[in-house]
């Protein structure tokens, strides 16, 4: 055990003590990684925080929805269309007639999920795939009595719709 002077009080201080043992003094070593210590844990506190935010999902604005609903509807079939977000989740709805075939259901469905893609910051990939995206996506197809023609879920590592 060595034996070093305090800085304080002159007196001598085993360099395993905390604090001097004659005026209180904290020892240097034990401060230095206290403070250490502190900065760690603020760091961690901030990118926690910083992490935490970035997240979610950005928000679809009511505009970004809009264009989206007016881009879907240019097809004949539609006859109505809603896009709902809760954080990750975009719930599509379309509402089109009772003799539309589950095949041409499920074709609006894929256009409504790549129009919100290149609308929003969700953006889509070239090709045939729908691609991974930021956004889980719920996609319900109906005729205008409730019922459900076709219903499919893309999750944001998915390239398609699972129908
Ligand atoms: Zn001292």
């Amino acid at each position: 055990m060595a034996l070093i002077a305090c800085k304080e009080c002159g007196e001598n201080v085993s360099t395993k003590a905390k604090a001097c043992p004659h005026c209180g003094n904290p020892a240097k070593k034990e401060t230095f990684l206290r403070d250490i210590f502190l900065a760690l844990i603020i760091i961690f506190i901030f990118f926690s925080v910083v992490i935490t935010l970035r997240s979610g999902a950005p928000l679809l604005d009511g505009n970004t929805k809009k264009m989206a609903i007016n881009k879907i509807k240019q097809y004949p079939e539609i006859i109505e269309a809603a896009i709902t977000q809760k954080g990750d989740d975009l719930s599509l709805v379309l509402i089109v007639p009772a003799n539309t075939s589950i095949k041409k259901a499920r074709d609006l469905g894929d256009n409504f999920v790549r129009m919100v893609k290149s609308l929003s910051e969700d953006a889509p990939e070239p090709g045939k795939k729908i691609g991974k995206g930021i956004y889980r996506y719920l996609i319900r197809v109906n005729t205008k009595q409730e019922e459900k023609i076709v219903l499919g879920a893309k999750v944001q590592t998915a390239e398609n719709i699972t129908w």
